[in-house]
């Protein structure tokens, strides 16, 4: 969750409702690029390959695209036409055509995902007491349980960042094998303060929702599903919150305070030995 835009209410073009595009699959892929000019093809096919991201077969009439093209917005699809009419040479276009598609930001964090597979995500240093690890622990716990039916990972690590500047929270979703998992939940230490209270319990329903959301459904922003977990566990569903929110005074300094565990939410096996620590 990003805190840039915190309380002005201001809309990214990618927050806007419905601007996320669905999904296509083969055939729409075929549909919309014939209807762009690229008449030749039969055939469009969707991969996960971890190096090639596009290929033309069949003598010109099969497009091999990577799965990270299948949220292709209509210019893209411009662009993906030039390059399956095509594949070498052609006008300068089609030139540009192949650089354009090689920076589609989708295709990147696709591509970035299968990479996760192979090295460990990079993770920042926890400032969490144990005390406080105790609390975020015990916090998942209860909200897996009581908001999002115990589907999401049990014991997903969670850490406090002191560095973290531009956002609220942030989850790391990778790739194992041929499953998606998410590896760390990351918060910003200034949600541990009093007047960020409400903003704390916000944030998790969102970062959890991003849980749901890609390792059920392989959604990693906040597209359509996002959208509708958040909004099915009360969280606002957009990228950023417009609650008005407090920041240590200086960065440098810790937070040890362990706010108090949400009211109606039970503890559950998470319970900590110290139960005191939540009054
Ligand atoms: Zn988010």
């Amino acid at each position: 969750m990003s805190k840039k835009e915190v309380g002005r209410g201001a809309r990214t073009r990618s927050e806007e409702e419905g601007s996320t595009p669905e999904p296509l699959s083969g055939d729409r892929a075929l549909e919309e690029l014939r209807a762009r000019g690229a008449d030749r093809l039969v055939k469009v096919s969707f991969r996960a390959n971890r190096r090639t991201i596009w290929s033309v077969t069949g003598g010109g009439t099969v497009l091999n695209l990577h799965e990270g093209y299948r949220r292709a917005d209509p210019e893209l699809l411009d662009h993906l036409a030039l390059v399956a009419r095509h594949p070498r040479g052609g006008p300068p276009e089609a030139r540009k055509a192949r650089q354009v598609v090689r920076h589609h930001p989708p295709l990147i964090e696709a591509l970035e995902a299968i990479h996760d597979t192979r090295r460990p995500p990079r993770t920042g240093p926890n400032c969490a007491t144990p005390a406080q690890q105790a609390y975020l622990d015990a916090l998942y716990g209860a909200l897996n349980r009581a908001t999002f039916a115990g589907a999401l990972p049990a014991g997903l690590p969670i850490r406090l960042s002191r560095r973290m500047r531009s956002t609220w929270g942030k989850v790391t979703l990778g790739r194992r094998r041929r499953s998606r998992v998410v590896t760390e939940l990351a918060l910003n230490l200034d949600l541990m303060l009093e007047a960020n209270d409400a903003l704390r319990l916000e944030v998790m329903l969102h970062e959890m929702a991003h849980v749901e959301a890609w390792i059920l459904h392989g959604d990693r922003g906040h597209g359509r599903h996002w959208k509708r977990i958040a909004r099915r566990v009360g969280c606002t569903p957009r990228a950023r919150s417009r609650r008005p929110v407090a920041t240590r005074k200086d960065p440098d300094h810790g937070v040890e305070r362990v706010p108090p565990f949400p009211p109606g939410l039970s503890l559950g096996d998470e319970a900590p030995v110290q139960g005191e620590l939540f009054r």
